[in-house]
């Protein structure tokens, strides 16, 4: 039998680092960042909507959504951004529930890469919930490097989200990626054999 696992964490606690380690263990992987992307793709009914709500200023010249215009809109207008989420928002679900029934169909496991999945209440949508753990300063500091950003703009995102203790607390399985990547293999590998995805 198939399994689901949404795969959550903090921002930059290694979610994506985790999803690819576990396509070499022949998981699928379902992104939710993809498929908000393809939600608003080019010529799509999603970012004619956008459109018309928002107006020409937010399609960029290639007929795709202006990410840091709306980005900035959404940032200092918390009603603007529930608008663009209504709008995004079942268009994602849509794609990604598509997605997951058909690697099911093919008799995968599946992993929902999901970094909002408690923010969202999507936790009830899979099998089992697990967080790639790491500390919040150790956020900021990946976070800095991999975004180029000061520490305050870090800070400003790693704080703008549910704690990830208070989500560690809520999972059902916490991946530690405290370490190096070759301790977070090892950490995977370990509850991949618990669970039985791969033999001991
Ligand atoms: P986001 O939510 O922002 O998409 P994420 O949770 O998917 O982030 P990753 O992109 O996997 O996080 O990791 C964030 C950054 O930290 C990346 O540059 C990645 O290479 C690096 N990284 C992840 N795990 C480790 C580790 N154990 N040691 C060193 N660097 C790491």
């Amino acid at each position: 039998m198939s399994k689901v696992i949404g795969l959550t964490g903090g921002i930059a606690s290694g979610k994506s680092t985790v999803s690819e380690l576990l396509t070499a263990f022949g998981f699928k992987v379902v992104d939710a960042d993809t498929a908000a992307r393809e939600a608003v793709a080019k010529g799509t009914p999603g970012i004619e909507k956008v459109r018309e709500v928002f107006g020409d200023e937010a399609i960029d010249e290639n007929g795709e959504m202006d990410r840091k215009y709306m980005g900035d809109l959404v940032f200092n207008y918390p009603g603007e951004r529930i608008k663009l989420n209504e709008i995004v928002h079942p268009i994602v679900r849509e794609i990604m529930e598509e997605k997951k029934q058909q690697f099911l169909k093919e008799g995968h496991n599946v992993i929902m890469d999901i970094p909002l999945l408690y923010e969202n209440e999507l936790q009830d949508t899979v099998d089992e919930v697990w967080l790639v753990y790491t500390s919040e300063s150790i956020q900021i500091d990946r976070l800095m490097e991999r975004n180029d950003l000061t520490q305050e703009e870090a800070k400003a995102r790693v704080y703008s989200q549910i704690s990830i203790d208070k989500k560690s607390r809520m999972a059902d399985h916490v991946i530690d990626n405290l370490g190096d990547k070759l301790e977070l293999k090892q950490n995977l590998e370990r509850l991949l054999s618990e669970k039985g995805f791969i033999e001991k």
